[in-house]
């Protein structure tokens, strides 16, 4: 008759965060899976219509705010984090301030983190399994409907900002966030109180105003989501305001006074590629669809598609100082075959009509 041994789970708990940070992540923590509050918040939020297009944030019922309706058994989740802020692109502002250059969101610079990620958690789940023999478990990276921000905040990982992003003590809030939902009864760790206080920096400083209350970001005025995920037309009244922010916005993030704690990544893959951290509108506008797909490969850049890609760099030319180069650029794709791309231009070229 065989005795199955039930392993420590403190001293688990405690190996997982050490085998967590030798695999490259900078901190993993543990969460039980209620999430009631949280599920009350995001109700609102999808009432209130802020997801815009994102269907996806909706279709998924009660699965997101509760683990184990996703994943039947889970007991735990392991929530990691990991550093993605390349060092050297620290001059952020000035790529804002240089309206001849456009602006990627620091995250996007360097290769996609997903798969990254999920090949570390899988590493770790390995870890874990050498040492307790096959358990339950599931990797999620942004793959399923999961609320992240929330099982890392009570894992103990940061708190959930105004801003809506997670703020960590010690790190400031450029890291990625992946889970490791889990059947195994682990200790949990504390979650993280907030530490906002009276600040309200990014409320203000946000160039679209989509941060419509603390902890209430209406995504369809979010320059991440009109630069990635709205498909379509991007509206009018938000196009000046977006500046050269072609691909995501760190506004809120930059100006947050727990970033001067950032931590630099130390993942050679996030480091920026094609000079992305401050390359020339005139130059990027000119990719032909070949150059785009070839460049952007295995980028978080692909996701807006070379039609969206086209659509976010005009805006941010119409928003550009006038010159010959920026008016040539702009009627060179005027007869573009794409009647987004035709009505993105028309309007950069009219704002430079204006201009005596
Ligand atoms: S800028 Fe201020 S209010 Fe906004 S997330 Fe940072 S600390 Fe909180």
């Amino acid at each position: 008759m065989s005795t199955q041994v039930i392993p420590d789970y403190t001293a688990l708990a405690r190996d997982i965060k050490h085998w967590a940070r030798e695999l490259g992540f900078a901190e993993a923590g543990i969460s039980g899976v209620t999430l009631e509050q949280d599920e009350q918040h995001l109700n609102r939020w999808l009432e209130d219509g802020y997801h815009g297009e994102m269907d996806y944030m909706a279709r998924h019922g009660s699965k997101r705010s509760r683990p184990d309706e996703l994943e039947p058994g889970t007991q735990r989740v392991i929530s990691v984090r990991m550093d993605y802020l390349p060092p050297g692109t620290q001059h952020a502002w000035d790529v804002l301030q240089d309206a001849e250059a456009g602006y990627v969101a620091r995250y996007a610079l360097g290769r996609d983190y997903h798969k990254l990620m999920r090949n570390r958690l899988q590493k770790l789940a390995d870890r874990i399994r050498g040492a307790i023999g096959d358990f339950g478990y599931r990797a999620y990276v942004d793959s399923a409907p999961v609320l992240e921000k929330a099982l890392a905040r009570n894992a103990g990982l940061g708190w959930i900002g105004k801003h809506t992003v997670l703020i960590n003590r010690l790190a400031g809030s450029y890291f990625f966030l992946g889970e490791l939902y889990t059947n195994l009864p682990l200790p949990v760790d504390e979650a993280a109180t907030a530490h906002c206080g009276s600040c309200r920096k990014c409320i203000d400083i946000c160039p679209t105003q989509a941060i419509v209350g603390p902890y209430r970001l209406d995504a369809r005025r979010c320059i991440s989501y009109l630069t990635i995920e709205l498909k379509g037309s991007i509206p009018e009244e938000l196009r000046a305001p977006m500046g050269n922010r072609i691909f995501g916005c760190d506004d809120c993030q930059l100006i947050c006074p727990w970033n001067k704690f950032a931590q630099d990544t130390s993942e050679p893959d996030f480091a920026p590629r094609h000079s992305l951290d401050g390359a020339k509108l005139v130059e990027l506008f000119d990719w032909s669809e070949e150059e785009f797909l070839r460049r952007t490969e295995g980028m978080a850049i692909r996701r807006t598609g070379y039609e969206g890609w086209l659509r976010n760099i005009a805006v941010a030319l119409g928003n550009a100082p006038s010159s010959e180069g920026v008016r040539a650029a702009l009627l060179k794709r005027a007869e573009h075959s794409s009647a987004i791309v035709r009505e993105h231009v028309a309007w950069a070229l009219e704002r430079h009509r204006q201009v005596p």
